[in-house]
């Protein structure tokens, strides 16, 4: 039988981190380098092929470099990968993963990981990272999974997976249903499944412009006003379940005539309702006035699917159903 091929794609981040003279860490280890240093992967039975992609911390990397390395890895794919892991900085993995898995239609696993311990401290958690992402590429169970996240022995969908701690080893979780699965003795079990997989086309030319906004307390609406100006499309990430400040309305109403705004919640879990609060500013009235539901999308992740639709040309109607689907509250089917 075959041995399983993965390719290890390097971008950064704190898993490859060393001291420089200033005693402080920053992203210098190759794609190679990560490997050497896991204990066990030589034993593993698996083919490794490696690639040093960028060498950033993960708040610089853009999402043009992601759409450069789905392009590498699409092109590597064809040369009959298992599947493929990619190591970064942990601070922008939700949106880079939830990118890859709206980019990619194959079978084939795309595993994002990192670490929270650079290597030169104690107990630090790169190499088991790196093994764990590596097994669940190469196993079975994990195709047709689209893209997922793997830390702490924990499998993670990449439309679901939240970092919600700065520095803790256990830092990434999927409030909304939990994880996918686990890694059990180095094998990867899934215990639980997401509905539907949704991919758009990778953007060709002019990435559009998506704003976020938070409401927080007394806030006017101006600053909200001002940011619109500049973009494509936003992103509201309201109070509770979808609630703004009354002073808003007036802007956000003439902004949702100009481009499309998509409600969220600024809470971290849980979804944004439809018909339960009737004040003005609350989700029923700012949904009355044409603004797009994101159902459990958080924030970043429901900025990330706005700029894919609108570069991919859906309009209101088209991008309201893509979060129907995606934010798990609609019918899966009408992905558009
Ligand atoms: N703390 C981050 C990390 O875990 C730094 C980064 O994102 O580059 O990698």
């Amino acid at each position: 039988m075959q041995r399983p091929r993965v390719l290890v794609v390097a971008l950064g981040g704190t898993i490859a981190m060393t001291v420089d003279q200033t005693g402080r860490v920053t992203p210098s280890l190759t794609a190679q380098q990560l490997v050497d240093a896991v204990p066990g992967l030589a034993d593993a039975g698996l083919d490794i092929d490696v690639l040093s992609f960028r060498s950033q911390p993960g708040a610089s990397l853009t999402i043009a470099d992601i759409i450069e390395l789905y392009g590498e890895i699409t092109r590597r794919l064809g040369g009959g990968l298992t599947g493929v892991v990619i190591t970064q900085g942990t601070d922008t993995i939700e949106e880079t993963a939830y990118l890859l898995d709206l980019l990619h239609p194959g079978p084939q696993p795309i595993v994002v990981t990192g670490a929270m311990r650079n290597p030169t401290q104690a107990g630090a958690d790169g190499p088991a990272n790196l093994l764990a992402a590596i097994r669940v590429a190469a196993s079975p169970a994990a195709r047709d999974l689209g893209c997922l996240v793997v830390l702490a022995d924990d499998i993670h969908a990449a439309r679901r997976v939240r970092k919600s701690h700065s520095t803790s080893v256990a830092t990434f979780v999927s409030p909304n249903g939990g994880p996918l699965g686990h890694l059990v003795e180095g094998s990867a079990i899934i215990v639980n499944r997401l509905p539907g997989r949704h991919t758009l086309p990778a953007p060709r030319d002019r990435l559009p412009r998506i704003g976020l906004y938070t409401a927080t307390l007394g806030d006017d609406g101006s600053m909200m006003e001002g940011v619109a100006r500049a973009v494509d499309g936003l992103v509201v990430a309201g109070f509770g379940v979808g609630h703004v400040p009354e002073p808003w309305l007036p802007a956000l109403t003439t902004v949702g005539a100009r481009i499309p705004v998509v409600l969220t919640s600024r809470t971290g879990s849980g979804p944004v309702l439809a018909g339960t609060y009737g004040f003005p500013g609350s989700e029923s009235d700012l949904l009355g006035r044409g603004m797009i539901p994101a159902g459990l999308l958080d924030p970043y992740k429901a900025r990330i699917l706005l700029m894919l639709a609108l570069a991919a040309g859906r309009d209101h109607e088209q991008i309201s159903a893509a979060f129907a689907a995606a934010g798990g509250l609609g019918p899966v089917t009408d992905w558009p």
